[in-house]
Order: C-alpha cells, then sequence, then structure tokens
C-alpha cells in the first residue's frame, strides 16, 4: 500500500475574545491509494475545519497551530497558503467536493467547457485531445448523451447530475486524493447510494483515493474501508469499518449506531438521538470531552485524565476509560432498568 497522506496531531484553532479555540484538536489520520475513508462526526466536530486545514484554506481568526500533513511524504503545511505549490495542490492534487456544487460551477459557462478548461489548465494537451477527455470524462461520471449534454449549463442538470460534474472536474484536474463534504448530504437516499457508487467506482478505476466527511455513520460512511468518528475536534475512534459496526469502542460511536434507523428492520424504529448538545470549545475540559453527554460516565471519568486513544483490537482504536465488555455490561444494566 502507498500512503498518499498523512495527517499528523493536526491543530487548528480560532482566536475568540483573546481566547483560542481549538477546533482541530490533535488530529491524525491516513489515507491509502486507492482507498476511501469517512470522516463522521455531528456538524461542530470539526470534521470540516480539519479538510480546510489541509488546504490550508483557514483564514483568519483561524489558524493553523501545529501539526504535519504529509503528501507523499512530504510536509505540505510547511508551503505559505498561498505559495505557487499550495496552489497547485489544490485541485491538482487534492479537490474538494461540497454539498452545493451551484456555487462551484460557473452558471453562465457549459459544462464541457468547464471540464475542458480545468484540463487545459493542469495538462498539456490540444484543444482537440481535451475534447476527447471531457466526453470521456463525463461518461465515467455517469452522464449519458455527453456529446448534447456537454453543451448544457449548470442549472439544466439535477442536483445529483451537479455532484457528478464536479466530481468530472476533480478528475479533470488529475486530482488523486477526493474530499467528498457531505457532497451527498442535499440528495435523497437513492441519489447519495448512486453517487457514492460511481465514486467508489472511479477511485478504483482511476486508483485515488476518497475521504468521505459526514454526520451520517449509516448509509454514506459504510462506503468507506476505515472510520474516524470525530468528536469536539478530536478523533475518539478508528478502524475497519465492519470493526466499527460490528463492535464499536466508544459510547458516542454506539449513540451514532442507535440513532441509525435499520433498512433491514420493518419494525417502525424510533431513533434514539444523543442526548444534549456538542460542547461549546472553548470550554474543553482537562477531563473525557464527551463526559456531559456519555451515560456510562463514571466518577473515574472525572478523576482520571482525558483518555487518549489506544488500541482496542488490531488496527482499532478507541479514546475511552472503559473496555468494550464495561460497555456491554453497562449496557445490559440499563436494559434492566428500563
Ligand atoms: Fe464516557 Fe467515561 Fe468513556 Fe468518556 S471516558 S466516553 S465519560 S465512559
Ligand atoms: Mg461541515
Amino acid at each position: 500500500e502507498e500512503r498518499i497522506l498523512e495527517v499528523k496531531n493536526l491543530c487548528t484553532g480560532f482566536e475568540v475574545d483573546g481566547q483560542t479555540v481549538r477546533a482541530v484538536d490533535g488530529v491524525s489520520f491516513h489515507v491509502d491509494r486507492g482507498e476511501i475513508i469517512s470522516i463522521v462526526g455531528e456538524s461542530g466536530s470539526g470534521k470540516s475545519v480539519t479538510q480546510m486545514s489541509i488546504l490550508q484554506l483557514i483564514r483568519k481568526p483561524g489558524r493553523i497551530m501545529a501539526g504535519e500533513v504529509l503528501l507523499d511524504g512530504q510536509d505540505i503545511l510547511k508551503y505559505p497558503a498561498d505559495s505557487e505549490e499550495m496552489r497547485k495542490i489544490r485541485g491538482g492534487r487534492i479537490s474538494m467536493i461540497f454539498q452545493e456544487p451551484m456555487t462551484s460551477l460557473n452558471p453562465v459557462l457549459r459544462v464541457g467547457e468547464q471540464i475542458k478548461e480545468c484540463i487545459l489548465l493542469h495538462h498539456k494537451m490540444t484543444n482537440q485531445e481535451a475534447e476527447e477527455r471531457t466526453l470521456q470524462l463525463l461518461r465515467d461520471v455517469g452522464i449519458k448523451n455527453e456529446k448534447i449534454r456537454k453543451d448544457e449549463y449548470p442549472h439544466q442538470f439535477s442536483g445529483g447530475m451537479r455532484q457528478r460534474i464536479m466530481i468530472a472536474i476533480a478528475l479533470a484536474a488529475g486530482a488523486d486524493i477526493l474530499i467528498a463534504d457531505e457532497a451527498t448530504t442535499a440528495l435523497d437516499v437513492t441519489t447519495q447510494a448512486q453517487l457514492l457508487e460511481m465514486m467508489k467506482e472511479l477511485v478504483k478505476r482511476y486508483h485515488s483515493s476518497l475521504i468521505i466527511v459526514t454526520h451520517n455513520l449509516g448509509i454514506v460512511a459504510r462506503y468507506a474501508q476505515r472510520i474516524y468518528v470525530m468528536y469536539a475536534g478530536e478523533i475518539l475512534e478508528s478502524g475497519d469499518t465492519q470493526q466499527i459496526f460490528a463492535h464499536p469502542s466508544h459510547p458516542y460511536t454506539r449513540g451514532l449506531l442507535k440513532a441509525i434507523p435499520r433498512l433491514d428492520d420493518d419494525k417502525e424504529r424510533v431513533l434514539e438521538p444523543i442526548d444534549g448538545l456538542p460542547p461549546d470549545l472553548a470550554d474543553k475540559s482537562a477531563y473525557c470531552a464527551f463526559e456531559p453527554r456519555c451515560k456510562y460516565a463514571g466518577r473515574d471519568c472525572r478523576e482520571k485524565n482525558k483518555p487518549v486513544l489506544h488500541e482496542t483490537d488490531k488496527g482499532h482504536f478507541a479514546a475511552c476509560h472503559l473496555e468494550a465488555e464495561e460497555l456491554d455490561e453497562a449496557e445490559k444494566n440499563f436494559e434492566k432498568r428500563t
């Protein structure tokens, strides 16, 4: 395997009333070539700020305080945000796909032109070659009648189709790491699934990598080989998707999993959202960040230091003072009581 991106101990803070609020607080993760990973968390957990930090798109009063972002082993945080190197990396190596493609697409330019422009910007090609490549990309992202549709404008496409065009543009630039930040959130479940299937297929074909950033542990994160669960700027659990679903080892992940309506269940399931609100990041304590919302919290949790990520199983990490068995035991006791 080839480690294409590795984020090490990333910290990004925002200056608020003379205080530094750590929106990203010691985050580490990696993605290999050809791999799909997912970063899962509620809104405000710091998952988008993490991705923006990777591309050095953080603006004042925010700043990257510490950490490394290794792209092919090279720390790209060493490049100034406005350097030529960073400009080449944004789009050319790492491309972001957002929820609302209308804001990134040019409304008055035909979609084929936008894709072609991007190809010519990043590759030495003749106009004819770029035209052919444009048609190929439109076919790759599943847009039929590409010879006709290339001459249409963004508003003539549906939301799902516009996302496909955004993906075509990312691939046109030659990006080998795609970051989809809640890219499918606004779409209905069927369209989401189709889009994710297609991205999975493209990752395979282009031997690129995909980072799915989502609050949806149920549908979206399932497309990933590995999952990182983020909360209050930290990663609380990580592991293979199967491990996370079969043996969630952090109370927060357990809560997220319970909140998923099951498709294979014909009984109407009551959603069990996790009580409480994400913490005010300015007010992060020295002990477990999840403690105020944790139904497993004991006195121990307040007396011990902050739990750090530790391996609970091969390749499976969690940051909780309790072992999975202790969580299971507590779970049984809750059930007895209710
Ligand atoms: Fe809950 Fe304690 Fe584990 Fe934190 S350390 S998640 S409070 S059980
Ligand atoms: Mg976000």
